[in-house]
């Protein structure tokens, strides 16, 4: 069988072996099932998953990928992703291994590594007194990840905290991004073509202590109800709000609350969650978003435009 490359698979599987075992210090694992790593839990199978520990492993792998002509791509926990069920060719840079390191510094500010999730980034700045990211309490996935979508939460989104990004190159290069360069918008975030982002420098404000732990605590209790009724695999929001209305309140207005497709149904709880009520595949999950996005357009004239990311091979 021949691969994105060009190559036999097994041949470049032997190439891929070679490098790896030579100079990579994190783990490196072959034909994985993508549905591991994604919260939909779906996806097929990587050809090579590597969990680079550092800049040194990192640059060496995008060096080799770009030699061998090998794509890559980048993975944070895998919460904002649809993975197709033929999976992703080349190498897919899981970023959650490494790259976990914060660094506290001087007037509220942090360096913060991309491998550090949201979650624990919210509690580490509770307790020292740093306010502006207590909207992300609740939000699954790696900074890394955060940064590329601009996430945010309750008025409060990424771009109000982040002061610029490290990267590593499309070769691996080192370099940085101030945030007037990152052109942030509604969940999205310009990086160069190939880029990842390896830290994120933060600034936050210092504030009393109880008003931020109280905070944190009332946009936990505002999702709790929602995300335990939820009860199933999902990916948070499919597609983006429009001006006009929530994507949620368009979807069901236009009757597709509990609509399924194989495994996937659209969430009975929240219209804008696709969820996986067991087995489901890519498919029904593409299908059932063409289906969301046709009524929603004929019922109301509005266009819904994905939020999550979709990627890899049918
Ligand atoms: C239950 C639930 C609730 C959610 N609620 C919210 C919410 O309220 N608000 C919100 O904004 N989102 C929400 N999300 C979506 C998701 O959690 C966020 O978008 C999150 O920031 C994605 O991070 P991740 O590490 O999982 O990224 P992934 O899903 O792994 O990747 C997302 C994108 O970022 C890229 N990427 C990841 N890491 C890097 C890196 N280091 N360098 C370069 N590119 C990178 C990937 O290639 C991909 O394009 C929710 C998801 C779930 C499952």
């Amino acid at each position: 069988m021949k691969s994105a490359t060009g190559k036999n698979k097994g041949e470049e599987k032997v190439q891929y072996s070679l490098f790896f075992i030579q100079r990579f210090k994190g783990k490196v694992l072959f034909n994985v099932p993508m549905s591991e790593y994604t919260s939909l839990r779906i996806g097929g199978p990587a050809d090579v998953m590597a969990f680079p520990q550092d800049e040194g492993d990192l640059k060496d792998l995008m060096a080799f990928a770009e030699a061998k002509g090998f794509p890559f791509y980048v993975l944070g926990s895998g919460t904002n992703l649809l993975v197709r069920d033929g999976g992703i060719r080349g190498i897919v840079v899981n970023m959650t291994e490494g790259f976990k390191d914060i660094t506290w510094l001087d007037g509220g500010k942090a360096i913060v590594g991309a491998g550090v999730k949201l979650p624990d980034l919210v509690v580490q700045t509770r307790d020292r007194g740093l306010s502006g990211i207590e909207f992300a309490a609740n939000i699954p996935g790696t900074i890394g990840g955060a940064v590329c979508m601009n996430a945010g939460a309750y008025g409060g989104e990424m771009k109000d905290v982040v002061e610029g990004v490290e990267i590593a190159g499309r070769k691996g290069q080192k370099g940085f991004i101030p945030k007037s360069e990152l052109n942030f918008s509604y969940r999205r975030a310009s990086l160069p073509k190939g880029a990842i982002v390896t830290r994120a420098h933060m600034v936050f404000e210092l504030r009393d202590i109880e008003e931020i732990k109280a905070k944190v605590t009332e946009f936990r209790e505002k999702r709790k109800a929602t995300s335990s009724a939820i009860n199933f695999p999902n990916a948070g929001s499919i597609f983006k709000n429009p001006e006009s209305a929530p994507a949620g309140r368009l979807i069901e207005e236009a009757g597709l609350k509990g609509e399924k497709m194989g495994g996937a149904a659209v969430s009975e709880v929240h219209a804008n969650y696709i969820v996986n009520t067991g087995g489901a595949r890519a498919k029904d999950v593409l299908t059932l978003m063409a289906l969301i996005r046709d009524r929603v357009f004929s019922t109301r004239g509005v266009v819904l435009e994905p939020e999550i990311k979709v990627v890899g091979e049918d």
